[in-house]
């Protein structure tokens, strides 16, 4: 029987960066997760500036920095046109690779447990986390970020309620030029030609020495396009993005394609003692609204730096302490801005109604501003976009 203050169960992003947290700032915290290393899976690839910024303000940039590709510059296509480049801000990981960098920031302070949680039990004072290798864990709060397993919650009458099921599909792929070549871009952003295409964009970024591509469309899992995407990849993205050869060359698919559809979902009746949930556990993000990091980031910095530490000065952890945290007006806005662009994001890709033509006209008018007044600045010192392919 183990007793801690704070125990965690779930040591993927989420749990593993609360964890280092905690650890760093002396509490007596376990993180529970069934696989001492994390497993190879297909989730969240590449963050951005403002994660970085995140990374950096929590004390563990140094321990993610070495998992990352940065990707130096990076090029906007919109409507089969490229119209910007700037300095790149995205960073490119394997996301196994991004949650070990987490937990090698986590202090040896900080128990670390290889089993499954098989049950809790909550109360004002003291909750109950029962494992899978017959021992339990006695803790004052439960921090529940075991992502999109929905086991645990049922029986404390915590529910999840999908709001848009299989909101977006994303597709991951390596991607290489046939003639051997590099590619001309850092990395590369390429909006849908048209609402037909049923896609939000194509992001190509690099990881170490390889292009990785991750596509987000808006179709059913049973589309016949997903199934000539796994047949035939390059003939499918000719056919999705006519244009898309002026930008990248003739290239080709390399290795295995990773498909995932992505529910939306929220949950219901979290407001109990004892326990809090963060990150996916709590409630999903759209990949291609690429909000997932920065809740979970959100998530784990208010959650550990504000309401824990207040939270351990005070007996007992009843509904009222852990609704302070549902209730934090930083993690209410990252959630609502991060719902909001999912759906206006998947608006601007498909809708055909006058509006939202009019919306992508205006965003590309912008965009193609500020990527004309760019060049005109030479603020990247390369070749004048005139000269590109495809312009
Ligand atoms: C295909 C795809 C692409 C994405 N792309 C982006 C993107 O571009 N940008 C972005 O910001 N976000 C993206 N996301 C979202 C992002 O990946 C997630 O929001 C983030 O990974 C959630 O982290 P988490 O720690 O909450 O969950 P996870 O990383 O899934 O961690 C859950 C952990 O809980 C453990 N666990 C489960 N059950 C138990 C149990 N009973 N006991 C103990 N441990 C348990 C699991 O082993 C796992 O380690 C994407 C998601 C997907 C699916």
């Amino acid at each position: 029987m183990h007793q801690v203050d704070v125990a965690i169960i779930g040591g993927g992003l989420a749990g593993s960066t609360a964890a280092a947290l905690l650890g760093r700032a002396g509490v007596k915290a376990a993180l529970i997760d069934p696989h001492a290393v994390y497993p190879q899976d297909f989730r969240c690839e590449k963050i951005d500036g403002p994660q970085i910024e995140t990374l950096r303000r929590m004390g563990l940039i140094d321990q993610f920095m070495p998992a990352m590709t940065y990707d130096r510059q990076v090029w906007i296509a919109r409507l089969g046109r490229l119209i910007d480049r700037r300095r790149g801000d995205q960073y490119g990981f394997a996301y196994e690779g991004l949650v070990q960098a987490a937990r090698s920031a986590i202090p040896s302070s900080v128990d670390i447990i290889t089993a499954k949680a098989t049950d809790i039990s909550t109360s004002d004072q003291l909750q109950q986390v029962t494992l899978s290798n017959g021992d339990s864990i006695t803790a004052r709060l439960v921090v529940l970020a075991n992502g999109l397993n929905v086991g645990l919650r049922h029986h404390l009458g915590i529910e999840r309620v999908v709001t848009s099921p299989c909101h977006s599909i994303t597709l991951g792929f390596d991607l290489r030029r046939r003639d051997g070549q590099p590619f001309p871009f850092g990395s590369l952003t390429y909006y849908g030609e048209s609402t037909a295409a049923q896609m939000a964009y194509l992001t190509l970024f690099p990881i170490g020495s390889t292009m990785r591509a991750n596509l987000m469309v808006y179709r059913t899992m049973d589309d016949p396009w997903l199934r000539e995407m796994r047949r035939s990849p390059e003939q499918a993205l000719r056919q999705l993005m006519p244009n898309l050869h002026k930008l990248t060359g003739d290239v080709e698919v390399d290795g295995p394609i990773r498909i995932r559809p992505a529910d939306l979902y929220v949950t219901t009746g979290h407001r109990q003692a004892g326990i809090v949930l963060v990150g996916d556990a709590f409630a999903t993000s759209c990949p291609a609204a690429g909000t997932g990091t920065r809740k979970v980031f959100t998530d784990v910095e208010q959650l550990c730096k504000v309401h824990i530490p207040s939270w351990l000065a005070s007996d007992g952890m009843d509904a009222t302490k852990i609704g302070q945290f549902y209730d934090d007006p930083v993690k209410m806005a990252c959630d609502a801005a991060s719902s909001a662009l999912a759906y206006q994001l998947r608006s601007l890709s498909i809708e055909n109604g006058f509006v939202w033509h009019l919306q992508r006209w205006s965003r590309f008018l912008v965009r193609a501003g500020i990527g004309a007044m760019r060049e005109l600045r030479a603020v990247v010192p390369t070749r004048p976009l005139q000269q590109r392919p495809g312009i």
